[in-house]
């Protein structure tokens, strides 16, 4: 039995990672957290696990004895809970891609001091990682991560003035949160996947390459030094990485169906940087290194949540991410403390910017 501590359950990766949990009887839920909706239908079918709304998880992952951590906490609230897998080296599937973003260096140093696992859920990154399997780092160029390009692919800036909540809220390939959702539209998420693959793969951002495909079936490429390449394909459904990581390092059955390729066509093309600024922010804050990467996205939480209450357009979320970007300190984080502080800094200066 693999004891799974899921954080995040109520949201869009966690009631997936239920279902994928609920069909596989090697799976039982240990501990459930969410941030402030009830976690009343999960915990009444998992009652023996822990539950908890909100507050520091640390003491209730303490407690459960987690054989894997499933972080499906959206944003830079997830930070606790990724340091406290990877410090006591209990197997980490990471979904909460911005505590990698934010505290990579710290996460890196607590990874190699816990000696666990850490597999990520995003799914171009566990297309990347299954991709590397039994391969030497040496032998890496570079990688690859598709970009579905959003709703608002081929559109210049000038179109995406007067972009709306609704039409940023509609993705073409994948059902998600609407934090990522929006994320998308703006690229944004493809900015912050940048950085986690940095940290995941311990590659220099010069060889990360981002390429629109807006079929969402190729979800990355690994590029070796012999001239090939690897990739990974299948239908966009989360449902497949996170049971990846769930039962890494095995393959457990999913009622996702395989790939049919007869009649498909896919293509790649560049994204547009003039009308997403957000990936090439996210590229320069990941390449100023530091805390960097930690006020690129907290400003563009903040950014996200202003559009999403219609206090700002579209197009002001680059603008506040860059404001932001170019005011905070950039002072080094050293522990988490450090970090908050330097993520409330960030907060702060971006708060400012949204009038
Ligand atoms: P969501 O908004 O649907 O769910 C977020 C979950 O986090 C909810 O359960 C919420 O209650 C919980 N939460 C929020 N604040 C919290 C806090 N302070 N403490 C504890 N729990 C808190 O988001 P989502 O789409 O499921 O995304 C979750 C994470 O997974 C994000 O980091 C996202 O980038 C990543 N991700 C999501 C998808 C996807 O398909 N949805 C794909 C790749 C990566
Ligand atoms: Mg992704």
């Amino acid at each position: 039995m693999t004891r799974v501590a899921l954080l995040g359950a109520t949201g869009s990766i966690g009631r997936q990672a239920l279902e994928v949990i609920a069909a596989n009887p090697g799976l039982e839920v240990c501990a459930l957290v969410s941030g402030v909706s009830p976690l009343d239908d999960a915990a009444a079918q998992h009652p023996a696990a822990l539950t908890q709304m909100g507050g520091d998880p640390r003491p209730l992952l303490e407690a459960s004895e987690p054989d894997v951590v499933l972080n499906a906490v959206v944003g830079f609230a997830g930070v606790p809970a990724t340091l406290w897998a990877l410090e006591h080296g209990v197997t980490l599937a990471l979904a909460n891609k911005e505590s990698l973003v934010a505290a990579g260096e710290l996460a890196v140093a607590a990874l190699r001091r816990g000696g666990g696992a850490l597999v990520p859920v995003d799914s171009e990154h566990s297309a990347i990682f299954q991709c590397l399997e039994g391969h030497a780092v040496e032998a890496v160029h570079s990688l690859v991560l598709t970009a579905s390009g959003g709703p608002f692919r081929g559109r210049s800036r000038e179109e995406l003035a007067h972009a709306t909540v609704a039409e940023a809220l509609d993705h073409p390939t994948w059902s998600m949160g609407r934090k990522i959702t929006v994320d998308s539209a703006t690229l944004a998420n493809k900015g912050l996947e940048l950085i986690e693959a940095h940290w995941l793969f311990s590659l220099p951002y010069d060889r990360v390459e981002v390429v629109v495909h807006p079929d969402s079936i190729v979800h990355a490429f690994v590029r070796f030094r012999d001239g090939s390449a690897l990739a990974h394909a299948g239908y966009p459904d989360m449902r497949v990485p996170i049971s990846y990581a769930l039962t890494y390092p095995e393959r457990a059955a999913t009622p996702v169906p395989p790939l049919e390729l007869v009649g498909r066509t896919i293509a790649f093309e560049a994204p547009d940087l003039e009308a997403f600024p957000l990936l090439r922010l996210a590229r320069e804050a990941g390449e100023r290194g530091g805390t960097f990467p930690c006020a690129f996205n907290a400003a563009d939480e903040i950014a996200v949540a202003a559009f999403l209450e219609e206090r700002i357009a579209f197009l002001d979320v680059p603008a506040v991410v860059e404001t932001a970007l170019a005011r905070v300190s950039g002072s080094p984080a050293r522990d988490l403390d450090e970090l908050q502080a330097a993520d409330a800094e960030a907060r702060r200066i971006a708060e400012g910017a949204l009038r």
